[in-house]
């Protein structure tokens, strides 16, 4: 199966088909994957969603979510969907080990294709089906392509809209990044389809709990380092930050952001000690892009202006090793 309409061909007869998305998946990655499920099972296939690892407590209010099997902790029932599958999808990843086990399992499966729709740059060639666009702000505006490409747009309906929206709202921090004339027709659609524009906003940004504001308090007032020389800015997150706050999965989403409120910063980094890596999120304005840096320093990637990558250093080590390669990325200032 190498073409669109080959794969509408074998969409034509109920299938057992699983979806998958990246390691601590955010709105895009858990959007995209429930509003594809949504418009499969209307379709009548038997539709799976296993994702590597839990999904974030603020999208708890999304239809589907808790149907959604864990690897991390429901690896029996996921490795049976993984090996039941007729045919994969993989969405908003780029490169194999972002699923872990669940990969390992997919490849396996020699029965099943596996078709990815995503729109981070470099996509590694392990699918029969690839669907690329890093262009796209979202794999959720892919997926409204995608459905409409074939030529099922009247099946985007209000859940499936809900879904695809917010992970529009997630991947460009509310039409901030990445937007084009493009996605604001697909928003346009997807409002005319019934979906609530303000009550979701409502729902994912104005949504945090008293613990996350005073967090991000925290790193702004505590955490907060400013490089003028390659206007960049650095927070960092210690182990003892992670206990005092009872940090949990998704509560510091969104945080790196701030720095890019600063005008003197063009580069912002999120470094954060977890229990058994040292994460680090990275972010540029316009045309500086972070993707190679994430790619060659901490073995990760992403987009030109969004990536991340771990590192097995300590924190402090981390953020040395942050700070010494950033004039082989960027140009130095010089203040007169
Ligand atoms: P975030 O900073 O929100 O975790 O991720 C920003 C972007 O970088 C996302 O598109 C994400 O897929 C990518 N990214 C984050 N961490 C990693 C990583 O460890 N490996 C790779 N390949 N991409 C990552
Ligand atoms: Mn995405």
């Amino acid at each position: 199966m190498t073409s669109l309409s080959e794969l509408k061909n074998f969409l034509s007869l109920p299938k057992n088909i699983t979806i998958t998305a990246h390691r601590n998946p955010d709105g895009d990655a858990v959007g995209a994957s429930l509003a594809l499920a949504h418009y499969l099972k209307k379709q009548n296939h038997d539709v799976s969603v296993v994702l590597p690892s839990e999904y974030p407590e603020s999208l708890f209010w999304m239809k589907g979510i808790h149907d959604i099997l864990v690897y991390d902790t429901e690896e029996k029932q996921a490795l049976d969907k993984i090996e039941r599958a007729e045919l994969f999808f993989c969405l908003d990843f780029n490169s194999l080990d972002r699923i872990d086990k669940a990969g390992e399992a997919m490849l396996k499966n020699k029965n099943a294709k596996i078709v990815t729709i995503d729109h981070h740059l470099y996509p590694e060639g392990f699918s029969d089906l690839l669907i690329s666009d890093p262009q796209a702000s979202s794999t959720c505006e892919m997926i409204y392509t995608f459905i409409t490409d074939l030529g099922d747009a009247d099946l985007i309906d209000h859940t499936i809209g809900d879904c695809l929206y917010t992970g529009i709202l997630t991947d460009t921090g509310s039409f901030k990044y990445s937007t084009s004339s493009r996605l604001f027709r697909v928003v346009a659609d997807l409002l005319d389809r019934g979906v609530d524009d303000y009550h979701l906003q409502n729902l994912i940004f104005n949504s945090m709990t008293e613990k996350q504001l005073r967090l991000l308090g925290h790193c702004l007032n505590n955490r907060m380092e400013i490089i003028p020389e390659y206007s960049t800015g650095i927070i960092t997150l210690t182990k003892e930050d992670y206990a005092n706050f009872d940090i949990k999965r998704g509560d510091t989403e969104g945080i790196i952001n701030n720095l890019l409120r600063l005008k003197e910063v063009d580069v912002a980094a999120f470094i954060m000690e977890q229990p058994t890596i040292v994460k680090i999120s990275l972010r540029s304005k316009d045309d500086i892009s972070v993707q190679e840096l994430a790619q060659k320093h901490f073995r990760g990637g992403g987009h030109k202006n969004a990536a991340g990558g771990a590192s097995f250093h300590n924190l402090t080590a981390t953020v040395n090793k942050f700070k010494e390669i950033l004039p082989l990325y960027f140009q130095k200032k010089t203040f007169h």
